[in-house]
């Protein structure tokens, strides 16, 4: 999840052929980052208000899966977007097989840039671990202008679950994220951007497991074999394996939390 930021941060100076592996990785997965149906249909039971005319926007959509089973529990129309040209084809597709896509449609475009959206114009913005693309309070501050009044917002973002923890996982997120924060700083930065904070969760453990590293560990060795001593995939192979290893060993203080508010 971590690798995908770094690498589209530094999207200037790396080869495209490199965006065609990072993007061939995580095109084998349902999900790009933790999460879950159920931590889906959680979030959305806090939102009261769409109906089939709604407008919604999946921030960060990845290939996906979060969004298809938005679309399966809620009304609506559905705008995915992504940096990702190869993300947006997957999502596409499956959007079309699940005979969703008459209200489901995904295209390419950058979360830090002008939305394509109409200002005041979307009754809810979904985004499942990738606000963090942006940063938590930007991406809250800027995106509240394309909702309207009464819209809501809901995010998931990576969080401490303690004041204080140990300096290795510390560091971990400091070098890759220095927005972690507490779960009442996030609140309160929801709150000051304009926000009713309706709702906060923290995403159960097997968003992280079941969910997200399970089917990565399955496609990893296959992926390395395929593209044996390429440099890249070995740096983001092992890049994946650390987050893992680090998570299952210090998941007690830190994790993804779901964030749910309503513009006022
Ligand atoms: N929401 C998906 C999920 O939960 O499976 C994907 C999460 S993944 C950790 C983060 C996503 O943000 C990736 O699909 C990545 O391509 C996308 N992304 C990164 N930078 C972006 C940007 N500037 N604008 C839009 N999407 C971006």
């Amino acid at each position: 999840a971590i690798y995908i930021k770094v690498m589209s941060n530094k999207n200037k100076t790396i080869h495209e052929f490199d965006f065609n592996l990072i993007c061939e990785y995580f095109s084998n997965v349902k999900r790009q980052g933790p999460g879950s149906p159920e931590a889906t249909i959680r979030a959305l039971h806090f939102i009261d208000n769409l109906t089939p005319q709604s407008r919604i926007a999946d921030l960060g959509c990845g290939t996906g899966g979060q969004t298809m089973t938005l679309a399966q529990n809620a009304p609506g129309h559905i705008t995915g977007l992504d940096l990702f040209p190869d993300f947006i084809n997957i999502f596409n597709r499956n959007a079309q097989a699940l005979g969703l896509s008459g209200r489901v449609k995904a295209i390419v475009g950058s979360m830090v840039e002008t939305l394509p959206f109409e200002k005041e114009s979307l009754d809810l913005i979904w985004s499942e671990g990738a606000i963090y693309n942006i940063g938590f309070e930007q991406g809250l501050n800027e995106w509240r202008q394309y909702l309207r009044k009464g819209g809501y917002i809901a995010v998931s973002e990576a969080s401490w679950f303690t004041p204080q923890r140990p300096a290795e996982i510390y560091d971990f997120w400091m070098a890759h994220y220095t927005e972690i924060d507490t779960i009442p700083n996030k609140v309160a930065q929801m709150q000051n951007a304009g926000y009713v904070p309706v709702a906060t969760f923290i995403l159960p453990e097997n968003c992280w497991t079941e969910h997200y590293f399970a089917p990565c560990c399955k496609i990893q060795q296959a992926f390395l074999e395929k593209h044996q001593g390429d440099k890249i995939v070995e740096e983001l192979i092992a890049g994946q394996r650390l987050e893992m290893e680090l998570y299952h060993k210090y998941k007690e203080f830190y994790g993804y939390v779901f964030y749910i508010g309503k513009k006022i």
